[in-house]
């Protein structure tokens, strides 16, 4: 299928809406039966239906159509998070007495549902280094139901041979996920790596203009209707009309944007590269990237993150640095318009920054739309500051 015409056309009978070219948002909670036999159906199967907007919405629909065709998925759900989303495909897939093996340093809440709230029903997790095929191999138990993966990792772009896992748990009957963030579907599709189900946050790079925030999980239709009828529908975690359609506005632009932000991104790279006061910059297609090699096999392309250790010896130069920063702003998340900086420091308190470890000097850089000298030169103002 054409991306111009997933993005543009599919899913979309403008016939039944005035030929509207945007679609309509359908804000309504409930749908009208007027034969009791019709609502019985319903009621029977939800999932071909529009019931309730718990479940089944139009606008939603057209959305899950084009992201689904986009992860050349057979289906998919939206959320309203990438963190519900992550949620409801893990407890879909495990039951008390299960073990998970992750990768080591997944995004924060897939952490702690792993270290905190799976505990208490008896689901345990193993974390593996997941540069290495063989140590998920080693960590593999009788009771392991359940494979996790980022790929990158959106702090150190650590990269996993994606088909190399999918193959092995497929080996042993184990579900696959996979944290497809970093990429967005455009860039890397882990479904045609043997992966069984892929997630993302629509936050990021699908919504594009950091006013919504949702999620993506995409599958077979055997995985995603198991746990539209189960997780889904009990959490109340989809996604609401007025966002899914915000998230088709967003889609529109998709590909230019990803465009503008990987071109924008390889000049601030070069330029942080040769800055005197920057030690190290990590991003997965630099060609000194440690897993360069697996990165260009198994992604088309890489966007807006990137981090970088900063030549420091007290905390308040990286302090310094970004607050001196004067377009780039500090802020979580990313995938928006607008250029970002989040330094690791935030994380640990003052008394506690050690210089020697690199982590605490390490700044995650998003680049948004902005012009590459409007950011270069902000960075530029920002490390003179630093003495
Ligand atoms: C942001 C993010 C999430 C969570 O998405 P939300 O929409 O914020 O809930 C999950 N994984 C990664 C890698 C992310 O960056």
């Amino acid at each position: 299928m054409d991306l111009s015409y997933i993005l543009n056309e599919l899913a979309e009978d403008r016939e039944q809406y005035f030929n509207a070219i945007a679609p309509p948002i359908i804000q309504s909670s409930n749908f009208a039966f007027s034969k009791v036999d019709d609502l019985r159906k319903a009621f029977a199967d939800e999932y071909s239906t529009f019931l309730y907007s718990r479940g089944l919405n139009p606008t939603l629909d057209i959305l899950r159509k084009k992201l689904a065709a986009l992860d050349g998925a057979e289906d998919c759900l939206v959320f309203n998070s990438g963190a519900s989303a992550i949620f409801c495909a893990v407890l879909a897939n495990v039951k008390a007495g299960d073990h998970i093996i992750s990768v080591q340093k997944p995004y924060t809440w897939a952490q702690r549902m792993f270290n905190v709230i799976l505990p208490r029903f008896g689901v345990t997790t193993t974390y593996v280094d997941g540069t290495n095929t063989a140590h998920f191999e080693a960590a593999l138990r009788p009771q392991t139901k359940l494979i996790y993966l980022e790929s990158p990792n959106s702090w150190d772009y650590a990269l996993q041979d994606l088909t190399a896992v999918a193959a092995l748990a497929k080996q042993h009957g184990i579900i696959t996920i996979c944290d497809n963030s970093y990429c967005s579907p455009l860039y890397q599709r882990p479904l045609e790596m043997g992966i069984d189900l892929s997630l993302q946050s629509a936050t990021k790079y699908i919504g594009g203009h950091s006013d919504v925030v949702a999620g993506v999980l995409s599958g077979s239709c055997a995985l995603m209707e198991k746990i539209f009828h189960s997780e889904y529908l009990n959490t109340g975690s989809g996604i609401s009309p007025f966002n899914a359609w915000l998230l088709i506005r967003g889609l529109r632009t998709l590909p230019m944007r990803l465009e503008h932000i990987s071109r924008t991104t390889q000049t601030v790279l070069a330029f942080l590269k040769q800055e005197p006061k920057v030690e190290k910059v990590l991003f997965p297609l630099d060609e000194d990237f440690p897993q360069y090699a697996l990165a260009a096999k198994q992604m088309k392309g890489a966007c807006g993150l990137l981090s970088f250790y900063l030549k420091a010896e007290k905390i308040e130069q990286v302090e310094s640095f970004c607050e001196s920063l004067q377009h780039i702003r500090m802020a979580v998340s990313w995938g928006g318009h607008e250029s970002l900086i989040l330094p690791r420091c935030a994380g640990i308190r003052p008394e506690k920054f050690n210089p020697e470890n690199p982590e605490h000097r390490m700044l995650r850089l998003y680049v948004g739309l902005e012009e590459a000298n409007y950011l270069m030169r902000d960075l530029e103002q920002a490390l003179e500051k630093i003495n």
